[in-house]
């Protein structure tokens, strides 16, 4: 693997940077204190090209290969976890699924809006009763004339309340032991579809978290997407690409806390001397830097092998595994080397913690991660 950029990937990753420090900086505090990101920032990502990126031109994509993707997405998470979700979802697990699994309508309906940033798209797998066991999903899709009468209800869907359309898993076949889920691209104006904010989230207070409650709504059969059935192998192959896109974003947390930390020690001083000087912070800020290379290297890892079309699924959840949980360690670290100061959000790192708490928990807490690892290596399903 070549660890050397090139010229377009340092040219986008400074175009992710300028947009952070012009678009997101100035306003983080406020999106996370008024729990709203303001909506206009997805139209900016989309005319940046940074919701198309990866997405074919001639769906009105940017193209780009994944590294430059994870670059992107180190750079949004580095300047606000919640803005960053936004396109892992909209684009990382929407549109790229729709172009890997729709057919030619759905690609040219969706994409160019998608990509632009003119539709967004949410992600519709958890519900209340299953989070891990997706496959045991109840939300239900019945066949009826030339559509389908779907009810149930979604979890935490990142977007929800501001979504045109939903990714949407639902069970189509009842067989037992069978996962008979099929996939669906419902706009989320379908008469019977209802979204509900969940307010009071520990982190990523300014994304869009809803409950979609489906109530006979009838979907026409064109929404259907791929081959009815193969939806949970839809929602499996779009998570292990989710998957680098998080780990990515857990980068941008980890080296937002390591800048932080080494700009905080650098000034503040106690006992007569700058706290850099004490060999308990440096500990402190070197366990953060260690964090942030070891994770971004198996973030890189993923992008080259999914490049190169390689299988990538388990070194996906490596690496989504090990960067969630060093943002949050790196987050608590540059809290420490901030004292009672990183307990105030006018200091960035507390919201850092608050934000990294999440990744080790949604499209796969660490358990599972550590299943899928384990069943790669052993043969063996300890699910
Ligand atoms: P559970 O599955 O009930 O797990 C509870 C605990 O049990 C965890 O510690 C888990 O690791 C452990 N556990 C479960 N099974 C096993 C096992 N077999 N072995 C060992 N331990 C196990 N979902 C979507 O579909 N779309 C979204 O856009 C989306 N966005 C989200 C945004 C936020 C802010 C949050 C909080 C969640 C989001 N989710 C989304 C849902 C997320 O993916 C789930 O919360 C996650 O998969 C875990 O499911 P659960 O919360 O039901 O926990």
């Amino acid at each position: 693997m070549n660890l050397e950029l090139s010229e377009e990937q340092e040219a986008v990753r400074q175009l992710a940077k300028d947009f952070v420090a012009r678009e997101i900086a100035p306003h983080v505090v406020e999106w996370d204190r008024a729990e709203n990101v303001d909506k206009s920032i997805v139209k900016k990502l989309g005319s940046l090209g940074f919701l198309g990126l990866t997405v074919p031109e001639e769906y009105g994509g940017s193209g780009g290969d994944h590294l430059a993707y994870c670059l992107v997405t180190e750079e949004l998470g580095r300047g606000d976890s919640s803005v960053r979700g936004i396109v892992s979802v909209s684009l990382g697990l929407v549109a790229k699924t729709i172009a890997a699994w729709g057919d030619e309508a759905q690609k040219r309906h969706w994409l160019p809006k998608l990509t632009a940033g003119e539709a967004i798209g949410c992600f519709g797998l958890t519900e209340p009763g299953t989070g891990s066991d997706a496959g045991n999903l109840t939300t239900k899709a019945v066949r009826d004339g030339d559509s389908y009468v779907i009810n149930g209800s979604k979890m935490f869907i990142t977007n929800g309340t501001w979504a045109d359309v939903v990714l949407l898993f639902a069970r189509t076949d009842d067989t037992p032991g069978h996962k008979g889920i099929s996939a669906f691209l419902l706009p989320t104006d379908t008469p019977g579809l209802s979204r509900r904010t969940i307010h009071g989230k520990l982190g990523l207070r300014g994304q869009a978290t809803a409950e979609v409650v489906l109530e006979g709504v009838r979907a026409p059969a064109s929404t259907l997407m791929g081959p009815q059935g193969k939806g949970f192998s839809i929602a499996m192959s779009a998570l292990a690409k989710g998957r680098m896109s998080v780990a990515a974003g857990c980068v941008g947390i980890a080296q937002a806390a390591l800048d932080a930390a080494v700009g905080y020690a650098g000034e503040r001083e106690q006992f007569g001397k700058s706290i850099a000087s004490y060999q308990l912070v440096q500990e402190l800020i070197s366990d953060i830097a260690v964090d942030v290379d070891a994770a971004r290297l198996l973030t890189w890892r993923v992008a080259d092998l999914v490049d190169r079309g390689e299988p990538f699924a388990t070194a996906a959840s490596k690496a989504k595994l090990f960067a969630s949980e060093a943002a949050v360690r790196a987050a608590n670290n540059a809290l420490q080397v901030f004292g009672g100061y990183g307990y105030i959000d006018e200091y960035p790192v507390g919201k850092l913690l608050r934000d990294a708490r999440v990744m080790t928990l949604y499209e796969g807490t660490s358990q599972i991660q550590k299943l899928i690892i384990g069943r790669a290596l052993t043969g063996v399903s300890a699910f």
